[in-house]
């Protein structure tokens, strides 16, 4: 499954690393001292781990929850968790280009750029 979603080499590292755990979220900075914080740059609210920051965020939320209602137009049922890869098997597997509506993502907050 992994490099069927894209061939373009940025999304492709970044999905080998998702796949793969290796994405330096501020829980592992923080236990290297590379982070002053082990809290999401988001929210603040909880410890930013890989499930915390691309699903359980509140800011995250609303681009699943547009994902829920697109998929839902498009009269495909798929129970989305954390652990199911349904998604990017529904886009390897698709016979016509599944086309999402523009998201943006959450803004960084001012204090890190
Ligand atoms: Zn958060």
């Amino acid at each position: 499954m992994p490099y069927k979603a894209t061939i373009e080499s940025t999304l492709r590292n970044f999905q080998y690393n998702y796949i793969h755990r290796i994405i330096a979220t501020n829980k592992y900075l923080f236990k290297c001292k590379l982070s002053n914080s082990n809290l999401c740059d988001f929210c603040s609210e909880n410890i930013e781990t890989i499930e915390h920051l691309f699903w359980e965020c509140k800011h995250i939320q609303p681009i699943w929850n547009q994902l829920v209602s697109f998929l839902e137009q498009q009269q495909l049922n798929v129970k989305l968790s954390f652990l199911n890869p349904q998604i990017a098997q529904i886009a390897s597997t698709a016979t016509t280009p599944i086309t999402m509506p523009a998201i943006a993502p959450p803004e960084r907050p001012a204090s890190e750029l």
